[in-house]
């Protein structure tokens, strides 16, 4: 285990220091670092069984008791996870998850004969009368024992507690070698309903007694407590815990963009015929998606913003028209914007605009609202993490021109030519990114065109509040 441990500490060291090499591309740009690994979006879905069983009676005569036993159990424990994403960023996107665990127990002793004491005045005696003058007490059949327990476990289906998606982990890294290390861990709060009986019957006293054990779950809101009586015990108890988690084996590659595997965790032989067995595996399946046509539209289509959000003429226009102004200015920008997107390259070829609601930056105090928000959009809608990084990069400029010109900035909200000129201010820092991004991870994309038009909205006459 602490072997492991250390490997996974291994790899994290590794792995930051491969991100530390890769969010530096300008240097980079030209030659790949060794620890270059291509941020691909993966897809995919794994599956942890757990499965096992029981099913025998045992019987056993000798001349003093009979005695019989039997166990019968079952257990299936399932999960199946899908999720997509970057391999240090997976979104979960489901969950499902089985557990049935019932177990019947029962034994049976039969006791032959009993000696049953003498009564107390035949103790008076010395034993050479006792033998004389009272017959020795044998009772047959003699004393018995029944014992029967049941258990049953299921998932707990109270809203008290995390979901078993909240209760799922998964971990990917790739290596440059195309070696990779998958780890997964999904847990389930689980109910306990257990019930033991156990009878004796003493026939020289000609009574018997009967204990109880009665474990059963309760919810979280309530006390666990255990009553305890002469012939009972009875306990409440919180939900349980039951994971299902693997590492791949050491030495797993990807193959064609696929990572794919399947595993022995472990496994319980019988050692008789009906003993309990069980089969512990695991088995999982990604395929790698092409960020790289997504971040090109991106690319283009904020290149299209800033470069409308750069058109002095339609501030001008906006201004003249009286009435909410900036309504106006919005949607002549947008207007614009699709209009150059689409007779642009990256328009009709494949890949997908993030059509998310990005964040915003609050004037009063110049803070940036609903990253997380935007960052979970992307998430579930598998989209390059890049994305956020840009969004993220062309906020912080609006922070800092906030800071800087706070008065213009909130006269920005109503004022076209402010707001046209800050845009095209944050919408450049943002593309930037992206552009080193593309360059560093999208060989085969011709960048020579973004880099122009990047440099032409920086050659504009317009102040971009730097
Ligand atoms: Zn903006």
């Amino acid at each position: 285990m602490n072997q492991s441990i250390q490997k996974i500490t291994g790899y994290i060291c590794l792995f930051v220091g491969a991100i530390f090499l890769i969010n530096t591309p300008v240097v980079l740009a030209q030659k790949k670092s060794p620890y270059y690994v291509k941020p691909v979006i993966w897809k995919g879905m794994i599956t942890i069984k757990r499965m096992g069983s029981a099913d025998y009676t045992r019987e056993k005569n000798t001349k003093s008791k009979k005695s019989v036993s039997s166990v019968k159990t079952s257990l299936s424990d399932e999960v199946v996870i899908t999720f997509c994403g970057e391999a240090e960023k997976f979104f979960i996107k489901d969950v499902t998850r089985i557990y049935v665990y019932n177990h019947k127990k029962t034994s049976n002793v039969q006791h032959s004969l009993a000696h049953c004491p003498l009564p107390p005045e035949a103790m008076k005696h010395n034993i050479l009368y006792r033998t004389k003058n009272y017959p020795p007490s044998v009772r047959k059949p003699g004393n018995s024992r029944e014992m029967d327990e049941t258990i049953i476990k299921t998932i707990y289906g109270g809203k008290d507690c995390a979901s078993p998606k909240e209760m799922t982990n998964i971990i990917l890294y790739v290596f440059p070698d195309g070696r990779y290390v998958l780890s997964a861990n999904s847990e389930v709060y689980t109910t306990t309903n257990q019930l033991t009986t156990d009878k004796e019957k003493h026939v020289c006293k000609n009574d018997g007694k009967t204990h109880t054990l009665d474990i059963h779950t309760c919810g979280f809101d309530e006390k666990e407590e255990t009553k305890v009586g002469e012939e009972f015990i009875s306990s409440k108890i919180h939900p349980r815990i039951v994971s299902l988690a693997f590492m791949s084996p050491e030495n797993s590659y990807m193959e064609n963009n696929v990572i794919k595997g399947s595993m022995k965790i472990s496994e319980n032989k019988p050692k008789f015929d009906g003993d309990y067995k069980e089969n512990y595996t695991a088995s999982w399946e990604f395929n790698a998606k092409d960020p790289c046509p997504i971040v090109y539209k991106n690319i283009m289509y904020d290149l299209a913003l800033a470069e409308a959000f750069a058109d002095i003429e339609l501030m001008e226009l906006a201004n003249s028209m009286g009435g909410d102004s900036m309504k106006v200015y919005k949607d002549l920008v947008d207007q614009k914007a699709n209009d150059i997107y689409k007779s642009g390259p990256g328009a009709g070829s494949e890949g997908d605009i993030d059509s998310s609601a990005r964040m915003s930056t609050y004037p009063p105090d110049c803070v940036i609202l609903h990253k997380d928000e935007y960052k979970n959009q992307l998430a579930k809608k598998c989209l390059p993490y890049i994305l956020y990084k840009a969004s993220l990069a062309h906020e912080e400029k609006h922070v800092d021109q906030c800071q800087k010109y706070h008065k213009e900035f909130l006269q920005g909200r109503k004022d076209p030519e402010i707001r046209g000129m800050m845009e095209v201010g944050a919408y450049l820092k943002g593309i930037k990114k992206l552009f080193y991004w593309l360059k560093e991870n999208c060989d085969d994309y011709d960048l020579a065109d973004v880099k122009l038009r990047i440099k032409n909205i920086e050659a504009l006459p317009i102040k971009q509040y730097e």
